[in-house]
């Protein structure tokens, strides 16, 4: 049976990991202390003698292949940007959530609405709490849903945070006292694809707390860009602005950044390799292909965001918020739409490419 020290081996040494947290969230000696995230978000084993080697850690892990397949039919997946139900280019109603989101505020107005009906008791979001600092949190009111909108740089470690508040597969009673108390049995996560495929492969080995994650909601990602002070440093020369003018940050086909004077900076995204996370060089999903809806700013005006629902949950969910808290582009075209998966097909085959070119360099 393969442990952590084998992930440790095939996946940390030679720089895949990518922090989604998935082994040390479910592994089933983590109530007792065997695995923790150091500060990096990294995972360490803290302590060998609790480790049960059930091999959980291994199994789960987006890196290893061994439960590719199973994720993939468990999610219906099709090549080549997984399963398409439909595709929308939308926008939120409330002008508040507007203003905050990062494009058209779509993942916030559909969040609200699962809990405003009672669908959901809560979400894992991630809140900015600094300039380029962010930190995961359990939304239980609209006020923090809504707090929560927004785009922040650096991996959110969402299911660190699932693993604090839900290590419920344990058998231990004592740890489902915690999410009991506080009634939240049904949670909608939103993350990265990364972190969307950990989820994804826990609910293939039917793990407690799969189906307490009722909805995944995936962003489309390009990578994770670290946003040092030598790396902001670095693209203040390359732009020539100041970081201290900035109003937003996002990413869609460029890296976009949006000063108080209403100038947008663009800097295209393979201008900033130096500063993308070493293990995002190897990740090849783009458009959150495990999700139950996913989405991106990529193919939409300015504003508005693509949506790609891909379960039958997942395109419930955004019928149930159209017309309520959110509101579809007036032109929804097939022809928008379409352009809109086509650029995204693109950005798969260039994610896959790289990645496939990055691996075999190291290999
Ligand atoms: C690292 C990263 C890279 C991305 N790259 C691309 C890209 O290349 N092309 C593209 O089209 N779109 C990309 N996106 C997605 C895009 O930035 C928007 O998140 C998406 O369009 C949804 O916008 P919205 O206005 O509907 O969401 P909002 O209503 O603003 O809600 C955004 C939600 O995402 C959560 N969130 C914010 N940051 C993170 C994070 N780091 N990890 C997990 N959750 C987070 C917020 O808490 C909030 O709930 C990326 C997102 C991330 C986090
Ligand atoms: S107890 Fe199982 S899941 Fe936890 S570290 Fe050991 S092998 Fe991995
Ligand atoms: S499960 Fe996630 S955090 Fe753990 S080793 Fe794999 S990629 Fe890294
Ligand atoms: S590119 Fe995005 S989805 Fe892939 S490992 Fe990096 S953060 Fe995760």
């Amino acid at each position: 049976m393969k442990t952590f020290q084998n992930l440790v081996d095939e996946v940390q040494k030679p720089g895949y990991c990518h922090h989604c947290g998935g082994c040390v969230t479910f592994c089933t000696a983590v109530n007792y202390g065997a695995l923790k995230q150091d500060e990096h978000g990294t995972p360490e084993c803290i302590d060998d003698s609790k480790c049960i080697e059930c091999g959980l850690c291994y199994t789960i892990c987006p890196e290893i292949e061994e439960l590719d397949l199973d994720t993939k039919n468990l999610v219906s997946w099709v090549p080549p940007v997984g399963r398409v139900l439909e595709t929308h280019i939308a926008r939120a109603k409330d002008s508040s959530v507007l203003k905050a989101a990062t494009d058209g505020g779509v993942v916030t107005g559909i969040l609200l609405q699962l809990l405003d009906r009672g669908h959901i008791d809560g979400a894992i979001v991630t809140k900015q709490t600094g300039p380029f600092m962010r930190e995961p949190c359990l939304a239980t009111t609209a006020e923090e849903i809504k707090a929560a909108a927004g785009f922040y740089f650096d991996s959110s470690h969402g299911m660190k945070h699932l693993g604090k508040d839900y290590s419920t597969y344990s058998p231990s009673v004592q740890e489902f006292r915690p999410m009991i108390q506080k009634g939240l049995r049904r949670v909608a996560m939103v993350g990265t694809p990364c972190q969307i495929q950990a989820v994804r492969r826990m609910e293939a080995l039917s793990i407690v707390p799969s189906d307490t994650i009722k909805y995944t909601l995936g962003l489309f990602c390009s990578g994770n860009f670290m946003f040092g002070e030598k790396e902001r440093k670095k693209i203040e020369e390359m732009a020539g602005f100041s970081w201290d003018d900035m109003k937003k940050v996002n990413v869609k086909e460029n890296l976009m950044i949006h000063l108080n004077s209403g100038k947008v900076v663009t800097i295209p995204l393979d201008k900033l390799d130096f500063m993308k996370r070493f293990a995002c060089k190897f990740c090849s999903d783009y458009s959150a292909e495990y999700a139950d809806i996913s989405f991106g700013g990529i193919g939409a005006d300015e504003g508005y965001t693509t949506v790609i629902t891909r379960s039958p949950e997942g395109r419930k969910i955004f019928a149930d918020a159209k017309n309520n808290t959110i509101e579809v582009l007036e032109d929804d075209s097939h022809e928008k739409t379409g352009n809109a998966l086509k650029l995204i097909t693109n950005k798969t085959e260039e994610k896959h490419r790289f990645a496939k070119k990055n691996r075999e360099e190291i290999s």
